[in-house]
């Protein structure tokens, strides 16, 4: 028996309401498509008014604007994003594609992310209008804190939220400027507004993981608690293969995410979207309740792959139960 949701029914704000446009946003991203195409921005436009739900992207920031908790990680983030990124420094410096991939991990090991990834550009992951002309993407990843995240949908979540994306734009610039050094343009891209890229189908392929019910990616690591940006470049990098774990599985015998979502926007099947099957969020029952709340993330807080610790416990079980019937598979051979 699921327990009582307390933040349903959820009736959203009419003055917000007020601001949705006449096409949804499940069109725009392509629900029911059978064809591929390049996906269009929904929300996080650079420009709002190229968008059409431009209108409720700005109410988003007008809603809770003098909360302390998010005032203060905004002028963290503005900070951060402010810094000059160096220019580029002399001709490109040679070495081999393990031996660029390899020298990420310091980044990792100096703590100014905790993951990082290469995945060879495919034009499908940029948005329809844009084109990226770089042909590897770095991507980075920084992991929230479980305490604050474990709030939402109260602001401390949200300002969470907010210093991540922080954290993991001083790691794309970093990362960027680092590679400037060595002859290298590079372009960091950041959350949440990243212009031309989508972030999730790079680091799908580059090993962060899977695509959770609730549409974000599930590692063992981080659960789906971790924040993204990327690096443009064309210095050869070795790309990184993706990772599963059989989260993919386990999200369809769980409804934990699908219970905790006030407007029942989490889909319990996987749906079409422009020509791919895959778990998607309904986006104009999901988008009034994540603008009321600065963010939502109770998704995210709620998966059981999120606690610390309960990831890799998880895939050590998954894994360990897969080999228990491949033993049982060939045993009936
Ligand atoms: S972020 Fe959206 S999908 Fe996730 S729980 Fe909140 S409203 Fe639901
Ligand atoms: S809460 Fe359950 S169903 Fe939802 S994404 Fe996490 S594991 Fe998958």
């Amino acid at each position: 028996m699921p327990r009582p949701n307390p933040f349903r029914p959820f009736r959203p704000k009419p003055d917000q309401m007020a601001l949705k446009p006449e096409v949804s946003g499940n069109a725009v991203n392509g629900l029911g498509e059978r064809e591929p195409r390049r996906p269009r921005m929904v929300y996080w436009a650079p420009d709002p008014d190229a968008i059409p739900h431009g209108a409720m992207q700005r109410w988003f920031y007008t809603n809770d604007r003098d909360n302390p908790d998010i005032l203060a990680a905004n002028v963290e983030r503005k900070a951060i994003l402010a810094e000059p990124v160096p220019d580029v420094a002399g001709p490109p410096l040679g070495r081999e594609p393990e031996a660029w991939t390899a020298a990420l991990q310091d980044f990792v090991e100096a703590g100014t992310c905790e993951r990082v990834g290469v995945a060879a550009m495919q034009s499908e992951w940029t948005f329809e209008g844009f084109d990226v002309p770089e042909r590897t993407t770095i991507v980075t990843g920084v992991h929230h804190a479980f305490e604050a995240i474990a709030e939402a949908p109260e602001s401390r979540a949200g300002a969470e939220v907010i210093r991540q994306y922080g954290r993991a734009a001083f790691a794309a610039k970093r990362i960027a400027g680092w590679l400037r050094q060595q002859g290298w343009p590079a372009e960091p891209v950041t959350g949440p507004m990243t212009g031309s890229v989508a972030l999730i189908p790079p680091a799908l392929a580059c090993g962060f993981g899977e695509l959770g019910k609730h549409g974000s990616i599930i590692n063992p690591e981080f659960g789906a608690s971790f924040r993204l940006s990327a690096v443009l470049t064309d210095a050869p990098f070795a790309p990184t293969p993706p990772r599963e774990f059989g989260i993919d599985d386990f999200c369809t015998k769980c409804r934990v995410c699908e219970e905790a979502c006030p407007p029942e926007a989490i889909a319990p099947e996987k749906q079409t979207v422009r020509g791919e099957t895959k778990w998607y969020v309904d986006f104009d029952k999901c988008l009034p309740f994540f603008n009321e709340t600065r963010g939502c993330a109770i998704c995210i807080a709620v998966c059981p792959w999120s606690r610390p610790g309960a990831g890799l416990n998880l895939a050590d079980k998954l894994e360990r139960r897969r080999n228990r019937k491949a033993g049982e598979d060939a045993g009936h051979r």
